[in-house]
Order: structure tokens, then sequence, then C-alpha cells
């Protein structure tokens, strides 16, 4: 088991991060994260700090384009791995109930220690931890309706032919840049969670939301909420008038402006 804080203290200026990091390492603990999603976590912790750890205007814009473009979908589905199951799945099982999308488990690292090198009991974990959660139906916990993602190798590629393969737009938080590619070149609206907007998932989306997956997957179910009684044509303009090239462009912007203040100032921590 991983060896927990006793306290956080309450001034602690990191103290939301670590508690998140907390989060994290017990879903390490309970088998339900791989030592690479925490790794993972780290990469994204360091675009999260030079954003200044707050949702911004650029991911705000992501996040009014991929309710609409939820509220629009025929079959939404929304992927979650075993980080997001750790650090938020009642938001996930939320997101769901707001757009009557189905939720899916998928694992791109093989549970450790398994000689046959499979993710099933760490995706039952998960699919427990959401059903905790309040998701009402979690689907890729077994390998019955396991299909395959065409363009994509082993775990990466099992998908459940209810779920992920038969939508038509497909919610992924922290993904592989390869299967977010082969989900767009399946023919699905890719919308992504990634908090680096030079990642090949950020690229391979048609939404990217450049924000921490603890922040923004509440506020993107909250907004689905408020969109909710919009007519279709004012959801289709808010789907297809967002530019994702466009508004990536905006978050590296974002990023260098903050950096180039930082060393503007440099030596004022
Ligand atoms: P890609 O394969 O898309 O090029 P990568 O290889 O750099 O990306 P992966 O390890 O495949 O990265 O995927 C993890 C991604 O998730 C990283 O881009 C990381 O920045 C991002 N990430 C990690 N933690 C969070 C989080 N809490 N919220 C949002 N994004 C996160
Ligand atoms: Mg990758």
């Amino acid at each position: 088991m991983p060896v927990m804080p006793a306290t956080i203290p309450e001034t602690h200026p990191r103290r939301e991060s670590l508690l998140v990091r907390e989060r994290l390492a017990r879903g390490f603990g309970e088998g339900l994260v791989a030592a690479e999603g925490l790794m993972a976590h780290g990469r994204g912790e360091a675009f999260d700090y030079i954003i200044g750890e707050r949702t911004r205007g650029f991911a705000r814009a992501a996040i009014r384009a991929a309710a609409a473009t939820l509220l629009l979908a025929e079959r939404p589905a929304i992927s979650v791995n075993g980080n997001v199951a750790a650090l938020c799945p009642g938001e996930a099982a939320g997101l769901a109930r707001a757009t009557g999308a189905v939720v899916e488990v998928n694992m791109f690292y093989a549970d450790a220690g398994d000689p046959a090198g499979g993710t099933w009991a760490r995706r039952r974990r998960a699919a427990a931890a959401l059903a905790r959660a309040g998701a009402r139906e979690v689907l890729g916990a077994s390998p019955e309706n396991a299909g395959r993602l065409p363009g994509t190798d082993s775990e990466r590629g099992t998908a459940d032919v209810r779920g992920a393969l038969a939508a038509d737009v497909v919610l992924v938080a922290l993904e592989d840049g390869d299967r977010a590619a082969a989900l767009a070149a399946a023919g699905k609206t890719v919308i992504a969670i990634d908090l680096n907007p030079l990642s090949r998932t950020a690229a391979a989306a048609h939404v990217t939301i450049v924000d921490n997956v603890v922040r923004c997957m509440g506020e993107l179910a909250a907004e689905c909420g408020r969109l909710s009684g919009n007519g279709r044509e004012e959801l289709e303009g808010a789907r297809d008038s967002f530019d994702n090239a466009a508004n990536l462009a905006s978050a590296v912007r974002a990023m260098a402006a903050g950096l180039e203040a930082r060393a503007a100032g440099a030596g004022t921590a």
C-alpha cells in the first residue's frame, strides 16, 4: 500500500494537487490505477502548473462545443480508464446521465503480474468504482462483448461492441494518441480531455478540452444541463463553429504568455 500523508495542512499552497495525488495513490494501492497512470498524471500536472491550475477561457470554449456535440450525438460513449475511475467517477457518471451516453471502461496498460497481460481485473475494479459513484451500467468490464478497434494493437484496441465501437461520439480522457487517432479514423467524433495541447491525442480529437479532468468533467456535465434546453440549430452552431486547431493554438499561446510573464519578473516566486 502506498504511504499516505497523515494530514495535508489547509493552508498548503499545493493542497488541491496533493489531495488529487492522494486519490490516485489510493487507486494505485487498490489495483485500479496502473503505475504508468501515475506517471501520466505527472506529465499532466506539469501542464496544469503552467496554466495556473484553473479552467481557462480556451477550455471553457471547448467545454461548450463538447457539450453541444454530446447533446447532438445519437450514440455517445464515455471511455473511462483507471485514472479517471479513481479521480472523478461521480462526475463521469453525472455526464453519462446528462447526455444519455454509455460509460465504457478501457485500459491501455496490462495488469502488473498478469501473465496473460490482460486488464480485466483492473477493468472490473474501475467498473465497480463507477457503479459505486452512480453509473447505471458500465460496459467494457468483461470480455463478453469485446470487439476490436481497427488500427490498434492488443489491449488498447479492445472495445465494447455496444459502446465505443457503436458510438458516433466518443469522449476520452488522458488518452493515448494512437487510440484517439484510431477512433477518429473509424469515423467517430472524438472529444478529448488532455492537459497537454501538444499531444497527439489533442491534435487527433475534434474537440480537445485542455484542462484537468478533475475540474472539467463536472463542468462539462453542468454545461450539458445548461445547453439541454437549447434547440437543435443553436447546438449545431455551438458545435460547428468550434475550431480545434485554433483553440489548441490559443492554449499554447496562453501557456507561452504565462511563461514569458514569469520570465519578465524572474525571481519573484
Ligand atoms: P499522446 O499519446 O497523445 O501523444 P502522451 O504519450 O504524451 O500523449 P499519454 O501518456 O499517452 O501521453 O497520455 C496521458 C495524457 O494525459 C498526457 O498528455 C497528460 O498530459 C494528460 N493528463 C494526465 N493527467 C491528466 C489530468 N488529470 N487531466 C487531464 N489530462 C491529464
Ligand atoms: Mg502516448
